[in-house]
């Protein structure tokens, strides 16, 4: 972290609690499913997994979780991610779609995000592997809503299709931060105009398809290019945007230029659906997967 730069008292993680979480929680042990929320020590795994936002996190609304698929190695290094990473990681688990869906769908979680490293190594970029498991999962359990998060497949837009016509309900893929900043932030293989185009083809492809995307602020990017940022995100029709507090995960990676208040993100929220977007989900800890299921919902309700 950049010394002069100190960590606010809004960013103190809480404590996960409330009813559904704990359930949650013990009926997973009997499953194989990691959830990134566990491993990653989420701080919003309370108010995800109960579906609420309430002082505890109790709520009455969708739980939400997030899976990550295709292994835990990374064939890029992005300088504000602390994933493993490898030119050649290990090939997927050829089972892991259909033993991945059976674990979602005799869990309890009813919006489950699936996400995945980047994958550049395989032809299709993991895409068939997504689309299996959405494809298994709805089978199993229609009513389930499903998100994939997912890499730009190298521009790949025919890989794109695949997930969008896999039978999901969102489309997600981050820009991460503002046009200026990509190159620092990102791994050179990816870009700004590069997503863009894949969250447009996601939107084109398929009649009715919801596209969502994320940026992580307080990297040094000013107002004004992140109004570009969004400005550019509607004009290709994203209708879910998040926007979260960038937190440097070891010495190694980039440092926070900036700790965003409160009033801030709140301002932009404001901001983001007075442009046009359905739902910006805006906060100090919100992740690009944080309580989408409520979101989700409150969005297709307006
Ligand atoms: Fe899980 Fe995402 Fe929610 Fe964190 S923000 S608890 S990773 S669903
Ligand atoms: Fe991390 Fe994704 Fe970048 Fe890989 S592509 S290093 S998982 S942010």
């Amino acid at each position: 972290r950049d010394p002069n730069v100190k960590k606010p008292q809004w960013l103190r993680q809480r404590a996960p609690q409330g009813g559904r979480y704990q359930e949650l929680k013990d009926s997973l042990s009997h499953l194989k499913l990691n959830t990134v929320c566990e491993e990653a020590q989420c701080p919003n795994i309370g108010e995800c997994w109960n579906g609420g936002g309430g002082a505890g996190g109790e709520g009455d609304g969708i739980g939400t979780a997030t899976i990550m698929l295709l292994g835990d190695t990374c064939t890029r290094g992005c300088r504000f991610c602390a994933v493993k990473t490898s030119r050649n990681p290990a090939p997927p688990d050829p089972m892991e779609p259909e033993n991945t869906a059976r674990a979602i769908a005799s869990w309890g979680v009813g919006y489950i995000v699936l996400t995945s490293v980047d994958r550049d190594d395989l032809t299709d970029g993991g895409s068939g592997h997504f689309a299996r498991t959405v494809k298994t999962l709805k089978d199993l359990k229609p009513e389930i809503l499903v998100e994939c998060l997912t890499s730009d497949f190298k521009g790949d837009l025919g890989a794109v299709s695949t997930v969008v016509h896999s039978g999901l309900d969102v489309f997600a893929h981050n820009i991460e931060t503002v046009k200026r900043l990509q190159r620092l932030v990102r791994d050179p293989r990816a870009g700004y105009q590069q997503s863009l185009n894949v969250l447009k083809h996601a939107k084109t492809c398929k009649e009715g398809m919801i596209t969502k995307s994320s940026i992580m602020l307080g990297l040094g990017e000013s107002d004004d290019e992140l109004k570009e940022a969004m400005s550019d995100m509607r004009s290709i029709g994203v209708d879910i945007l998040t926007l979260g507090q960038y937190l440097q995960p070891t010495p190694l990676h980039l440092t926070v230029k900036e700790y965003v208040t409160p009033e801030k993100f709140a301002f932009w929220k404001e901001y983001g659906e007075s442009i046009g977007f359905c739902y910006v989900a805006s906060g100090p800890l919100v992740r690009s997967s944080y309580r989408a299921g409520e979101f989700f919902i409150e969005s297709m309700l307006k």
